[in-house]
């Protein structure tokens, strides 16, 4: 072939397996999305998730559809809710949608719960409306210990001790700290949180110091900063149980930062599946 001893020719070729080996060890590990968004902007549906997740090696979605602004009236959440369950009921082997609520209503929450629940939804998704360890959350965590059913909260690990900067900087007021999950957890052992996004940015050491002796809290490592060493630092302090594969919608990264990581292939198996499978095991809702 024309140009076939040029310099660089065969470099392609090696480029080219290399990407293929990669590829290959990306789809070897089945993996559980334990934390991924339909509809976050108006083009994000369902076939745009599954063509990452085709790709990624990704065989379940946990999707949710969270309201930020507090002042919603609840019918943006009923109406966020029913396109989950959409998308859910469209290609049912691949998703499962959580629920999102506001909890400034209770008896609308409460009645939500039970109406997204009854539609097959599992697990609830929040934002900022109130913090976690609000005793508005009292009723709806309760409800959420009866089903066994984990309760994924939008956190930010701001820098610092105590999340200093949450307490005095500008960001939303109510948003939950890890010290505000343990706050949750020491209340409610039974009930199971996970912190979002540690792969988000901030200050990840100071949140699994903050939240290492409650077993009761997990973490999804999805975002999309990904620092290094962020894996094994919480390997180091939470153990290797309750870290779960998240994308938040940055699918590369998230996938690449835990095969990057320095983990065993139990580890592996654990962070990409196992650890989400084995905490929907509790309410009987594991996907395998
Ligand atoms: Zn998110």
């Amino acid at each position: 072939m024309l140009g076939a001893n040029l310099p660089g020719f065969g470099m392609e070729n090696q480029t080219d397996s290399a990407l293929s080996n990669l590829m290959k060890e990306v789809k070897k590990y089945r993996k559980i999305d334990a934390h991924v968004h339909a509809y976050i902007a108006p083009n994000v549906g369902p076939e745009v998730l599954l063509d990452y997740a085709d790709r990624m090696g990704i065989t379940k979605l946990f999707i949710s559809r969270p309201i930020s602004h507090d002042e919603a009236p609840f019918q943006e959440f009923r109406d966020s809710n029913d396109m989950m369950i959409k998308v859910m009921k469209q290609y049912p082997d691949r998703f499962q949608a959580e629920f999102t609520l506001n909890p400034l209503h209770t008896k609308e929450s409460l009645e939500e719960i039970k109406r997204c629940v009854d539609q097959g939804m599992v697990g609830l998704k929040l934002y900022y409306q109130a913090k976690i360890n609000d005793p508005l959350f009292y009723p709806i965590l309760e409800k959420m210990i009866d089903l066994k059913m984990i309760t994924l909260m939008h956190s930010a690990l701001v820098l610092g001790h105590g999340s200093y900067r949450a307490k005095y900087g500008n960001i939303h007021p109510n948003v939950s700290t890890p010290e505000d999950f343990v706050g949750a957890a020491k209340r409610y052992p039974e009930a199971m949180l996970q912190v979002a996004h540690t792969g988000g940015g901030g200050d990840w050491e100071a949140a699994y110091k903050a939240i290492k002796d409650y077993p009761n809290i997990y973490i999804d490592v999805s975002g999309s900063n990904n620092e290094g060493n962020m894996i094994n630092y919480g390997i180091k302090y939470l153990g290797e149980d309750r870290l779960f594969f998240g994308s938040d919608n940055f699918y590369n990264q998230s996938v690449s930062n835990i095969l990057s990581a320095d983990l065993t292939e139990v580890q592996r198996k654990k962070l990409f599946f196992d650890n989400y499978n084995n905490m929907l095991k509790k309410g009987g809702y594991n996907v395998d």
